[in-house]
């Protein structure tokens, strides 16, 4: 008996030593930069010229026809007007009167551009009571700029042209090309910005070396188990699919019900759905994000994050427990429409929903719909694909310049930032650029902490002044790095 005992506590001993082994002798994956980057004084005004782009009404509106076209023209004469090098020597393309298309050509053609990424439209305000300065006020109350766009996606468009701007003061024609393409439609599914834009790259032949766009930020406190700031850069995304249910069964007066009508059966469907979530696994870029987050971890992290085999079931329950770790780990089910009634003494013969899908990468769209059918397992629900679906994009590389100079500028800029590849779980103009380029990342340097990320798409958006300054100088790093 002893003997035994001895035996289990001597291989639990080893088991243990080896795990601290593998743990300890892997590396960072961080890069540090090549070069050291001079960053020249950034133009004065630049929070002044962000609070007066805010307070342009550049609202996208899911009924097209309350879009304010003036203040999209507006919008481009005060960026005419404030980005005087850039208009003067960069070549302006506009794509569908309002999409943005800027490119400065570069001296060596070997080399294919590089290209960033932004848009100018925000989402409407359900409620500015709520607010704390008027959402389209541009108030600075010297620490921070307000309102609608600071942060989705103004802030960007805005320091990538600050930075383009002092690009050009500072520095002769680049070797590669730079091309800047800012869509007007994002929030409404770039249907006519960044898709027309495009389509128009690729009938001139254009293939960037890379892109970058928004989608993901340099968080703090976010991912579980780390102090550090970790840069998130999304090398894909989920896909997209809305399935629509319908149910059609005899109506009549509900005095005599029968024991089930369309809209109890719809209602039993989207319970299962519910109840049935899809499979939770790691796909390839969450794997990626773990091995390079893993080395940069205190002691006891590190160990399971670095012996995943081992330690997986547990890293998967952490990650389980929050949406954004869910959503990670496996396609998500939302129904996010029911309609179905008229009046409250007649039986609906029709009921209908609408069921939205993030799909994981590496499943299909064709797989999603099998599982649903499975799940539902109810031949008098009907099941149609709703509206465009977008199938889950290959993850672009975590090598090549692209992504290389995006983690040199993160690590660069941030002294106690790492960068690690991630899974963005939203969508951006960056899915429309797939026919024209194969390295897409998103990645815009907003410093956020959980309780920030409210304020995209909700209540009281600003950004500091300090982390305004601070995004002008990690894109004129990256443009000084990747064009000169
Ligand atoms: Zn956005």
């Amino acid at each position: 008996m002893k003997k035994v005992l001895i035996f289990v506590v001597a291989v639990i001993i080893g088991l243990f030593i080896s795990l601290i082994i593998v743990s300890e002798t892997k590396h960072s994956r961080q890069i540090e930069p090549i070069e050291k980057v001079v960053i020249p004084d950034i133009l004065s005004g630049f929070e002044d010229r962000l609070s007066a782009a805010v307070q342009i009404r550049t609202i996208s509106y899911e009924d097209v026809q309350l879009n304010d076209t003036v203040a999209f023209i507006a919008f481009h004469q005060f960026l005419h007007n404030h980005f005087p090098l850039v208009h003067e020597r960069m070549h302006l393309i506009k794509i569908n009167r309002f999409g943005l298309l800027y490119v400065l050509e570069g001296s060596n053609p070997d080399l294919r551009p590089a290209m960033f990424l932004a848009h100018q439209d925000v989402v409407p305000i359900p409620d500015s009571s709520v607010w704390k300065h008027p959402p389209f006020s541009g108030h600075n109350d010297g620490a921070f700029i307000w309102g609608r766009g600071t942060i989705d996606d103004k802030g960007s468009l805005l320091s990538i042209l600050e930075a383009a701007e002092l690009f050009l003061q500072n520095n002769g024609q680049p070797q590669r090309s730079l091309i800047l393409a800012f869509g007007f439609d994002e929030e409404i599914n770039g249907e006519f910005g960044a898709k027309a834009i495009s389509g128009y790259l690729e009938e001139e032949g254009i293939r960037p070396e890379f892109i970058l766009d928004e989608g993901l930020v340099l968080t703090h406190g976010v991912v579980p188990m780390i102090e550090k700031q970790v840069g998130l850069i999304g090398i894909a995304e989920k896909g997209y699919l809305t399935l629509r249910l319908v149910t059609e069964m005899d109506g009549g007066h509900s005095s005599m019900p029968d024991e089930e009508n369309s809209l109890s059966v719809l209602a039993a469907a989207i319970t299962k759905l519910n109840e049935n979530s899809f499979d939770a696994h790691w796909c390839e870029p969450v794997m990626l994000f773990m091995d390079y987050l893993g080395p940069e971890m205190d002691f006891f992290p590190r160990l399971a994050f670095n012996n995943r085999w081992f330690f997986s079931p547990i890293i998967k329950q952490v990650y389980l427990s929050f949406a954004e770790g869910r959503a990670s780990l496996r396609t998500t089910t939302a129904p996010t429409i029911f309609r179905s009634g008229v009046k409250d003494n007649v039986i609906p013969q029709t009921s209908e929903a609408l069921v939205n899908f993030r799909i994981l990468p590496g499943e299909t769209i064709e797989n999603v719909v099998v599982q649903v059918k499975k799940i539902i397992n109810d031949d008098r629900v009907a099941i149609f694909i709703y509206g465009q679906p977008f199938a889950p994009p290959a993850p672009s590389p975590i090598s090549g310049i692209g992504f290389e100079t995006i983690m040199q500028s993160i690590t660069a800029q941030y002294e106690n930032a790492i960068a690690v590849p991630y899974l963005t779980l939203g969508g951006s103009d960056a899915k429309h650029y797939y026919n024209i380029c194969d390295n897409i990342y998103r990645f815009a340097p907003y410093e956020m902490t959980g309780e920030d990320m409210s304020m995209i798409h909700g209540a009281n958006e600003k950004i500091s002044i300090a982390n305004y300054r601070r995004m002008i100088e990690f894109y004129y790093r990256m443009i000084y790095m990747v064009c000169n």
